[in-house]
């Protein structure tokens, strides 16, 4: 969850006003409990013990009454009357004198005092009139006595009622407090509810957005498929010993996102993880996305891969995506690593189900390859060589060699293509093993810059006082001629070495011309009109678009190896028909026609039969390192021109090791 940030203040602010209610509450209750100790204080300490001494003092009083009474009446002796007189006197005295140390009621107090005092002083008349044995008198001061008493009663009534109405006033305040107390411990009370709810609604939001980073932290936000990691963790987790792991690379998926965008990139890639997932479940094999176009299938304990596993995966993609009105197919390029054969370290089983991916893509894409102890050893070539590949260039150990092409009209010389050698570690390493790589790395670039330099030094030094120079063909592969900068490189050769354009040629493959050819019309354009020739290599074995051909500003179309091997088999039909069809479709086109790859006399002999113009092969010359090429052009001036001819009519392949040759040159 996230949230705004005056959402987050307000939250902090809501938070800090409750705080400040409950800090603001509290010194009011405590305030509120004050006035409440303040009012039953008194009440307790004061009041109360008040009205039971005023309760007492009365009872006293009473008695007291009573007893003269009694006494006068003679039902009591004069012991018991004395006894009686003297405990209420001093009962009452007691408890007056509790009363008097109330400050509150003191006026009322004292006046009962006042009364009692007088009674008091009546209390020896009595006791003289009632030993002079005059019942008038005694009962006159009886009477007074009486009147004075009551008297007392009504004082300590009035004060009673005093006491009562200043308990009463006081408990009116406790109740009040108490209420007061009340509203705001229930107020106090829904505030903290009300926070404590709206803090549970918090940390259950703020809980589910870590469940839901957590769920993140290991699966892949787009197709909500387990990732990397959770594969590596499951992997290392010991039920996990044993299983397979096939790793998946939908094949040539940049061309999707560069030609839909990236939008429909993910959404491809989003169907195609529905769809394998099923597949991979239906095997108890589970799905994870590692990055990209790459996604891995786990076939763990019981359920092992096998051939119906990943038969299920590759017929899941055989029906085409659809996205946006386009159809879409895809292919899949699968890697497989048994871990019970090839198992070990989770890293370790991810780097050999890659490596076996690699080899699926590097054979083309859409199959399977298994990983083996010599795929890893392979691979470990590959890196040496790749890592060799960076320094060849720089360390000088690349070189070209010359292989010469006959131009069969004359017999002559027509020129040579450079063909590129590495000297690697004192081995000369062909470039079909390593060009693809140099391919995929980009350093076919500089590579192929320096080649064409080095074609171009060599083509001027060998035009130097020649009337018809050697033509020097040189390859330029698709990664090459798409660079932005290629005819820079090539401006730049030409100028470099002063050759003249006509003795260069370039040659290309039917696949980099017909991919995206409207491009390399306008390339092919500007090459010729630097002057330069352009030949169409391997020709055949491509899809070449007839009518691009035409379009194109061609020299020379070379009729693959294949065919002219091919040749000898069928003299009639099959391979010759397409020579001879070649043949056919560049003498239409204006365009001159070389055979690759011509080994045999025989062969030299029905290409001329078929029209070809020109040929290259084993026959009329290996490709020759810059000495050998030097000795084969000398050989071939018009000076040696005729010995040369003449041992060729031995029908014999031209070889420059044969010591005729050498005696030729020599001579
Ligand atoms: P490619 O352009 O078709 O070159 C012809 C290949 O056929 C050469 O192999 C050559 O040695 C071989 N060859 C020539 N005559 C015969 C023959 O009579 N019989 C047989 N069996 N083979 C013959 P190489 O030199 O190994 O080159 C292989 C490929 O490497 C070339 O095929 C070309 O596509 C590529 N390549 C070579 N040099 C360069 C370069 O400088 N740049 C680029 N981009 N590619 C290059
Ligand atoms: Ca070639
Ligand atoms: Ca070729």
């Amino acid at each position: 969850m996230m949230v705004s940030q005056p959402y987050r203040w307000g939250v902090y602010g809501l938070l800090a006003a409750v705080v400040a209610l409950s800090i603001a509450m509290s010194a009011w209750i405590s305030s509120l409990s004050d006035g409440i100790r303040r009012g039953a204080t008194p009440l307790l300490r004061e009041k109360v013990p008040m009205l039971h001494h005023l309760g007492e003092f009365e009872s006293a009083l009473l008695l007291h009454q009573l007893s003269l009474n009694k006494y006068f009446a003679n039902s009591i002796s004069r012991e018991r009357f004395v006894m009686l007189e003297r405990g209420t006197r001093r009962d009452m005295e007691a408890n007056l004198r509790f009363l008097e140390r109330q400050p509150a009621h003191a006026e009322s107090v004292a006046k009962v005092k006042q009364a009692f005092e007088q009674v008091l002083a009546l209390t020896p008349r009595f006791n003289a009139v009632a030993d002079s044995g005059s019942p008038d008198r005694v009962e006159a001061v009886l009477y007074e006595l009486n009147a004075r008493t009551n008297e007392i009663r009504t004082q300590v009534d009035m004060l009673q009622r005093e006491i009562e109405d200043a308990v009463y006033a006081s408990s009116d305040t406790i109740v009040r407090n108490i209420d007061q107390f009340g509203v705001l411990v229930h107020f106090f009370n829904f505030v903290t509810a009300l926070t404590a709810l709206f803090m549970i609604y918090h940390v259950w939001a703020r809980l589910r957005s870590e469940d839901a980073l957590a769920h993140q932290a290991v699966h892949d936000p787009l197709t909500g498929l387990p990732h990397r990691r959770s594969l590596e963790q499951r992997l290392a987790q010991p039920q996990a010993q044993g299983s397979t792991l096939v790793l998946g690379k939908l094949d040539r998926f940049e061309r999707v996102i560069g030609s839909l965008g990236y939008g429909q990139g993910d959404q491809l890639m989003f169907d195609v993880a529905q769809r394998l997932g099923a597949a991979a479940a239906a095997h108890g094999g589970e799905l994870f996305r590692l990055d990209g176009a790459v996604v891995a299938v786990l076939y763990g304990g019981e359920a092992r891969q096998d051939q119906a596993a990943i038969a299920h995966l590759r017929s899941e993609l055989q029906r085409p995506f659809k996205l946006d009105h386009h159809e879409i197919f895809v292919t899949l390029s699968l890697g497989l690593v048994d871990g019970r054969v090839d198992g070990g370290h989770p890293e370790t089983l991810l780097r050999k189900a890659d490596a076996a991916l690699q080899a699926a893509q590097r054979s083309g894409g859409d199959q399977l390859v298994a990983y083996s102890a010599a795929l890893h050893t392979q691979t470990l070539e590959r890196l040496d060589l790749e890592a060799d590949l960076q320094h060849a260039l720089e360390r000088g150990e690349l070189e070209l060699h010359y292989q010469p092409q006959q131009h069969l009209g004359s017999g002559e010389l027509r020129g040579f293509e450079a063909l590129l050698r590495w000297r690697r570690a004192g081995r000369l390493i062909s470039p079909a093993e390593f060009i693809p790589l140099a391919e995929e790395t980009g350093l076919i670039v500089p590579i192929g810059a320096w080649v064409f330099e080095q074609a171009c030094r060599q083509a001027r030094l060998w035009s130097e006082g020649r009337e018809t120079p050697p033509v020097i063909a040189v390859n330029v592969s698709m990664r090459q001629f798409q660079q932005p900068d290629f005819l820079d490189s090539i401006r730049r050769g030409l100028s470099e070495s002063g050759v003249d354009p006509r003795c260069m040629e370039i040659e290309l493959t039917e696949s980099t011309a017909m991919h995206d050819p409207d491009k390399v019309l306008a390339v092919l354009d500007e090459l010729r009109g630097l002057g330069l020739a352009l030949a169409i290599d391997d020709f055949g074995t491509g899809y070449s678009s007839l009518a691009y051909l035409k379009r194109f500003p061609l020299s020379k179309l070379k009729i693959d190896q294949a065919f002219v091997r091919g040749m000898k088999l069928d003299r009639e039909g099959g391979d010759a028909c397409i020579v001879q069809a070649v043949v056919g479709l560049a003498h239409s086109m204006k365009l001159t026609v070389l055979a690759e790859g011509v080994e045999t006399q025989e062969q030299r002999a029905r290409l001329i039969e078929l029209g070809c113009d020109e040929i290259q092969g084993y026959f009329y010359g290996r490709p020759l390192n810059v000495g050998q090429a030097d000795d084969f052009l000398g050989r071939t001036t018009p000076a040696v021109a005729g010995l040369v001819d003449g041992a060729r009519r031995g029908n014999r392949p031209l070889m420059l090791q044969e010591p005729l040759l050498a005696q030729l040159v020599a001579a």
